[in-house]
């Protein structure tokens, strides 16, 4: 009887604890008040890139053809038009910042060289309906012009007026990123991508010097620091 009494007083004791307990347990403390969201006065955020204003099309007419102007390493781009950052087969590669989708201003050229890189990427990519898609780099400013170094990496000596454009060659583990050495490169791959170029009515296709990338000669012609794309180039 003492015992249960005494059982009675410590439950009756240990009660209001536990109720004044309980909530915590359950819930955490009220968290301190958020502070508000920065206001872009310290760190605002970065600009979008300026680049060449784009050219538009007048609203209503059918869009002039494009023109390439003057030469590849000396020349600039009237009306040109813009490769999209992917299409059917293909996507674009920036090759300053590494990674897939090519920025908006790199990409520019005439429609007959965004008709060619269509037209084989895309019968490429039905041919080999497993295979990622085949990367496309850097073709032209929006009106041409220098792409030299200040515009990142060593920079494009040609690509001016709106006819090169940089295609990288299949991975052998097909990784969707550049082949960053020879071994990465799927060779038979790449020697189908520089024939259909090649068919394709290109002056010039430039390919890697260690890859042993073969095609008519004048035409398929080996060049440094092409180990990791093919540069093909359309007749002006
Ligand atoms: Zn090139």
């Amino acid at each position: 009887m003492r015992f249960a009494l005494l059982l009675l007083i410590l439950l009756a004791l240990a009660l209001p604890a536990v109720l004044l307990a309980a909530p915590g347990d359950s819930e955490p403390p009220p968290a301190p008040r958020q502070p508000l969201p920065p206001v872009a006065t310290s760190t605002p955020a970065p600009l979008p890139p300026v680049a060449t204003p784009e050219p538009t099309p007048e609203p209503g007419r059918p869009a002039r053809p494009s023109r390439a102007v003057g030469l590849p390493y000396d020349g600039r781009l009237v009306r040109g038009r813009q490769l999209p950052e992917s299409g059917p087969g293909w996507a674009t590669w920036d090759p300053i910042r590494k990674r897939v989708g090519n920025r908006g201003w790199r990409r520019w050229g005439t429609g007959r060289l965004l008709h060619v890189l269509r037209t084989v990427l895309g019968d490429y990519a039905r041919r080999h309906p497993d295979a990622p898609p085949v990367l496309v780099g850097d073709l032209s400013r929006p009106r041409g012009g220098d792409f030299g170094p200040r515009f990142g990496g060593i920079g494009h000596a040609s690509h001016q007026n709106g006819l090169d454009a940089d295609v990288y060659y299949p991975r052998v583990d097909r990784r969707l990123r550049r082949p960053f050495h020879p071994d990465h490169v799927d060779r038979a791959a790449a020697q189908e991508l520089v024939d259909a170029f090649v068919r394709a009515g290109a002056q010039y296709v430039f390919v890697g010097p260690s890859l042993g990338l073969r095609g008519p000669s004048g035409v398929v012609q080996p060049l440094g620091n092409h180990d990791d794309h093919l540069h093909v180039r359309l007749r002006g």
